[in-house]
């Protein structure tokens, strides 16, 4: 069926467009044009924007559970109906993609069709005993990772996630920690490479965040540089992130709580500030499941967040969660954009966003491949 949208405003991922008419046919964006001779579904006063792209959720996760005792225990069919039930959380809430990066037994392949499109990457590759162990993805040294990953490849992964650090939700593991040489990561970006795959990191410390833009790894989840007591950016790691065009997943986003994201969020703000400033790609991304701030309609609150605390502007923090997202997930040429040849997923919330970033609280429609749900 062809048909046409009509919003107040339209925001193509980077820009306000002004309000042309955006045609959808066959679950794409055919056009976007003044005038059509077409069935037009009138919106009203809201801005239509790309579907959000939340790149680090963990479907599998209940946040209001203890992730180490239910994740190896659950039965599959519990497993697969929370799934399903946090994914149509997380499309109510205009989040039309979603990249899990931690499930068990790659139960994300059987829910690609839950609601968002969904990208998997299986269960994160650690070390014995290390960071989510209990996900099932231990592997050891170089024949290990080589393994894990090649594994993931055949498996049909959109994304190889691997803990470069350990990390705080596992008893016996810390952050601080790294869990992988240079040589490794760079062994499991060489396959994951060859494939066509992007590998993204679990990183927390700054010699495990190192280690991992040395091998050359498409992103780095959190990159918040703990150290023990409070933070310590490593601004020459920083400056390498950079020239090789890296980019940090910052998993800030939250559900509204008077308690700090960290016990020390403001100087991680202030440092996400000044890795903006310097040439870093941020996204906003909520790393959904893992706490019961982190729900799966997280995502909007965390865009509020870059443009209010890290000093985006409002079409900066926008496109930080739909053009920017989906470019560093690989899917640039198909989503986080309203353009000819894009899928139709689309957002429309009551008033403008570019003006009181707010507003994308009041989602008022949410299109998934052409289709109102
Ligand atoms: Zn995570």
């Amino acid at each position: 069926m062809k048909y046409a949208i009509r919003a107040a405003r339209v925001f193509d991922g980077a820009r306000e467009i002004g309000s042309p008419l955006v045609v959808i046919e066959d679950g794409r964006i055919a056009a976007l044009q003044d005038t059509a001779d077409l069935p037009v579904v009138d919106l009203g006063d809201v801005t239509l924007l790309p579907g959000l792209v939340d790149s680090h959720v963990h479907l599998g996760f209940d946040p209001f559970g203890v992730a180490v005792e239910q994740l190896p225990n659950d039965a599959e069919d519990v497993m697969l109906a929370r799934m399903r039930a946090n994914a149509a959380e997380a499309l109510r809430a205009g989040i039309t993609t979603v990249r899990d990066l931690g499930d068990r037994s790659y139960l994300s392949l059987q829910v690609r069709d839950a609601g968002p499109e969904v990208l998997v990457s299986g269960p994160p590759v650690t070390t014995t005993g290390g960071h989510c162990w209990f996900l099932g993805g231990e592997a050891d040294g170089l024949d290990g990772i080589r393994k894990a990953v090649t594994e993931r490849v055949e498996r049909g992964v959109d994304v190889v996630k691997i803990m470069a650090t350990g990390g705080s939700i596992t008893p016996g593991s810390s952050p601080f920690d790294q869990q992988y040489t240079t040589e490794e990561l760079r062994a499991a970006v060489e396959i994951a490479h060859a494939a066509g795959i992007p590998v993204t990191v679990h990183a927390h410390g700054a010699s495990g965040i190192k280690a991992a833009v040395e091998a050359g790894v498409d992103s780095i989840e959190h990159a918040f540089f703990l150290a023990p007591g409070g933070l310590a950016v490593d601004w020459d790691t920083v400056d390498l992130m950079v020239r090789k065009g890296i980019y940090v997943s910052t998993t800030t986003a939250r559900m509204p709580t008077a308690e700090p994201a960290f016990p020390v969020s403001t100087q991680l703000r202030r440092n996400f500030g000044r890795m903006r400033e310097l040439g870093v790609r941020l996204v906003c991304s909520s790393d959904a499941g893992v706490g019961q701030f982190k729900r799966f309609g997280s995502l909007p609150h965390g865009i509020i967040e870059f443009g209010e605390l890290l000093g985006f502007g409002n079409d900066e923090a926008l496109a930080s969660a739909t053009s920017v997202a989906a470019t560093m997930c690989g899917l640039g040429e198909r989503k986080g954009r309203i353009a000819p040849g894009y899928d139709a997923d689309l957002l429309a919330v009551a008033g403008n966003p570019l003006a009181d970033l707010k507003a994308l609280l009041d989602v008022r429609a949410v299109f998934r491949a052409g289709e109102r749900r």
